[in-house]
């Protein structure tokens, strides 16, 4: 009887069943609940700051101790923890007891607290510096400044993105070359034939926060690392091959490139809105809030809550945009390893926290990823075009 790659997918979909596959649908259909959540969150806890007066406050405040250069800082960082600790109930649900009630973390809430912080620490310095610059550019051009705000954000994701494996990764995990053994002779033969340096594989220690399996490629200019971790290194020889030529895939694509531009464009729209908004809302509430115009230092959570709303409209388009890209590293991976059905495994595995079998709607609105359905299928789609061949593993 004929391959029919329809049929295969089927039988790979089976074997997620009952209590399992109910799960993991109900972990990943909450995540769609807590954008809309996460979204309100923000509004309301930035609304509490304005509407008490705290911002006004604290602007005139800043205002007061620095000039026109620093106040933003001196604004931005009392302000941002405020916001931190009005939220924190909620980011203790999501990030600490929900991931324990599904079972699918290791750490234990000192552990995670102790990284919450440090995410805190290094999130508000980023943040307030960017607003340092941003208030810069608003000063100087009060219309046109969203076109500039989007460059300037750019250049700091770039700036975090370069020294996030040197700097950042570091602080939260264990990075070490990959061990010589069969497992680095294979992704190395993968990174030399597809022409990727290849001297850079390193193994993470990212059992110590979950058993979730996963690779990726960190890093830009000089600082581009590859790294598998070592809840995929307990994993089948060619179910790790399989994953590794899809990082390396992201790599050869230059997806970050595409990726950066893909969500330049999407930050200037959303700033243009933004800074479109900002006046409007301002002129009705600017007043009662003690927020004197564009140029106050304290107008940060009046354009917070814009850009949450249109960032949360703008859900489906990062998503795809995102899922774009893990589609087209999926296919350079069946090319590059030919082990369509360790991939396939290795997507049922990942489908603990993904829901397997979405409608096309939902996958196009929710998933940053393609589903474990479409992976299968698309591996399935492939081995049919290959079969026989004796190098397919
Ligand atoms: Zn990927």
């Amino acid at each position: 009887m004929a391959f029919d790659p329809e049929l295969a997918t089927q039988a790979y979909m089976a074997t997620l069943k009952g209590a399992a596959r109910a799960r993991s649908d109900a972990y990943f259909e909450g995540g769609y609940w807590l954008i809309l959540w996460g979204f309100l969150a923000t509004v309301g806890a930035n609304l509490i700051v304005l509407q008490l007066g705290w911002a006004g406050r604290l602007s005139k405040w800043a205002q007061a101790k620095a000039g026109p250069m620093l106040a933003p800082l001196l604004f931005a960082v009392p302000y941002l923890l405020l916001i931190t600790l009005i939220m924190a109930p909620y980011t203790v649900y999501t990030e600490f007891f929900r991931e324990h009630a599904y079972g699918l973390s290791n750490q234990n809430f000192a552990e995670w607290g102790g990284e919450a912080l440090i995410v805190i620490a290094v999130d508000t310095l980023i943040a307030a510096i960017l607003w340092m610059g941003v208030s810069a550019v608003i000063r100087r051009f009060p219309r046109g400044w969203w076109l500039g705000g989007t460059g300037l954000s750019v250049v700091v994701l770039m700036a975090t993105i370069t020294l996030a494996p040197v700097y950042l990764d570091p602080l939260f995990n264990d990075y070490k070359p990959l061990p010589d053994g069969p497992v680095k002779t294979e992704v190395l033969k993968l990174a030399r034939a597809n022409g990727v340096p290849a001297d850079n594989v390193f193994l993470v220690d990212a059992s110590r926060q979950s058993d979730r399996i996963s690779a990726n490629v960190n890093g830009m200019f000089g600082t581009t690392r590859i790294a598998l971790n070592d809840n995929l290194m307990k994993q089948d020889i060619n179910e790790i091959r399989a994953v590794m030529a899809h990082e390396l895939g992201h790599y050869v694509l230059n997806h970050i490139w595409t990726l950066l531009l893909g969500m330049s464009l999407i930050f200037a729209a959303s700033l243009a809105l933004v800074a479109a908004g900002t006046p409007w809302l301002l002129a009705r509430l600017g007043g009662r809030w003690g927020i004197t115009g564009m140029a106050d230092p304290g107008v940060l959570p009046v354009l917070t809550i814009l850009a949450s709303a249109v960032f949360f409209v703008a859900t489906p388009l990062t998503n795809s945009l995102i899922r774009v890209h893990e589609q087209e590293a999926d296919i350079f991976a069946h090319n590059a390893a030919r082990a369509p059905d360790s991939f396939a495994r290795i997507a049922m595995k990942l489908s603990q926290y993904r829901k397997i079998e979405p409608t096309p709607l939902e996958e196009i609105i929710f998933f940053d990823h393609p589903s474990g359905h479409t992976r299968v299928m698309t591996a399935m789609r492939w081995k049919a075009e290959h079969l026989g061949e004796p190098d397919v593993r």
